[in-house]
C-alpha cells in the first residue's frame, strides 16, 4: 500500500501516514509550529503545499 507522505520543505522532518487525515495533521501542525511549508503528497502522485498561514486561527 502507498502511504501519504508529508515532508518538510524547510528542514529534514517528515512522516509517512497510512491515511490523508493523519498526514494533514501532520503537516498542519508542523506547519504552525516551525512555519515552515510542508509538503503532502498522496498516494495518487498528487501533491499539495501546506503553508504556515493557511490554517486559520479559531483559537
Ligand atoms: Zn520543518
Amino acid at each position: 500500500m502507498t502511504p501519504w507522505t508529508a515532508r518538510c520543505e524547510r528542514c529534514p522532518a517528515g512522516e509517512r501516514f497510512l491515511a490523508e487525515r493523519p498526514a494533514r495533521r501532520w503537516a498542519e501542525t508542523h506547519a504552525r509550529h516551525a512555519r515552515h511549508a510542508v509538503s503532502l503528497e498522496a498516494p495518487s502522485g498528487d501533491s499539495a503545499v501546506v503553508s504556515p498561514g493557511d490554517e486559520a486561527d479559531r483559537s
